[in-house]
């Protein structure tokens, strides 16, 4: 197996389909890729259950989604995750949405059945179990900051809403995204929601602080807060999971901050996705040995 598949290989799937034994109908769709996690954790999943088949990466351009969905499709894949840029361009090429996924506006899990496409939106409640892992708290309650507007940021906002979060203030590099947001939240649950600007005093105020921009993906990125702003009593979430702590990380744990990256998340995420696949319960332990965590 490869560790990154393309369109190319989508198209000439029957020609590859040797080398995979037993066979691919599984993957995640992005751009970049090469750095998910997702195929360790749903290959030991595949494996624990018992089911003949693989999960693989797939380096997809925004151009190429649809073409990529029609393909997955004709060589009878039971379903994909999406992940960075395709979360919210996703919505309009899949036949049917559930509820949370449409209020989010984003979906990171399809799956294919009698030639339709169907999506959710698991990045939401596998956030919540997350913060109840690492934290040990539930999210009602809670006053919330969110550091974002995109995909991740969206399905974070909405279940931060929908769990009855005490607060929920949005900052993004592009205040009108993070505005729409505001707007979509505050349509879907009725919750007052609060745009600030993505700096220090962003988390003035907040028990929970999380990271869901791209920032921190890479080693040399530059810290989104100085880290005077992180405060003791403060929980910092990052979504972005790797092997070195993200600056955010860094500047909680010179704080004496409780932190925690976003590999629970993507536990989470990944077991209800499966879950969504296979109408059965996720085999979490092993999922989350196959992630060190
Ligand atoms: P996305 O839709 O492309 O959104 C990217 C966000 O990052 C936008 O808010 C963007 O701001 C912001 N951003 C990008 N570069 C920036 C910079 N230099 N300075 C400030 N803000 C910047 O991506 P996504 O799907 O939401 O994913 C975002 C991150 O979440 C990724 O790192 C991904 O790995 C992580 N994630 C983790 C999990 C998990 O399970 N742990 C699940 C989902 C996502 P603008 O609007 O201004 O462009």
């Amino acid at each position: 197996m490869k560790e990154v598949y393309t369109l190319a290989d989508l198209e000439d799937w029957q020609q590859l389909a040797d080398d995979h034994e037993p066979p691919i109908r599984l993957g995640v769709f992005g751009s970049p890729v090469a750095h998910s996690r997702s195929p360790e954790m749903q290959n030991a999943a595949l494996a624990a259950c018992g089911l003949p088949m693989q999960y693989a990466r797939f380096e997809i351009a925004a151009e190429e989604l649809a073409r990529a969905f029609e393909l997955a499709r004709a060589v009878d894949f039971v379903g994909v995750n999406l992940t960075i840029p395709h979360k919210i361009v996703a919505l309009g090429l899949v036949d049917a949405v559930d509820d949370f996924a449409r209020s989010a506006g984003a979906v990171n899990t399809v799956r294919f059945e009698r030639g339709a496409a169907s999506a959710t939106n698991t990045d939401g409640p596998g956030f919540a179990a997350a913060i109840h892992d690492d934290f040990g708290v539930a999210l009602r309650g809670l006053r919330v900051v969110v550091l974002g507007a995109g995909g991740a940021a969206r399905a974070i906002a909405m279940q931060c809403a929908h769990d009855g979060c005490g607060g929920l203030m949005l900052a993004n590099r592009t205040a009108a995204r993070a505005q729409q947001l505001a707007a979509d939240v505050q349509q879907a649950y009725g919750a007052v929601v609060e745009v600030v600007s993505l700096s220090d005093h962003a988390v003035r105020g907040a028990d929970l602080l999380v990271n869901t921009t791209s920032v921190g993906l890479r080693a040399s990125d530059p810290p989104l807060l100085s880290r005077g702003s992180i405060r003791r009593d403060l929980m910092v979430y990052d979504t972005v999971y790797g092997t070195a702590a993200t600056p955010l990380l860094v500047a909680a744990r010179d704080a004496g901050a409780r932190n925690a990256n976003g590999l629970s998340m993507l536990l989470h995420q990944g077991a209800l996705a499966f879950q969504t696949w296979f109408d059965c319960a996720a085999p979490l332990r092993e999922m989350a040995g196959a992630l060190g965590v």
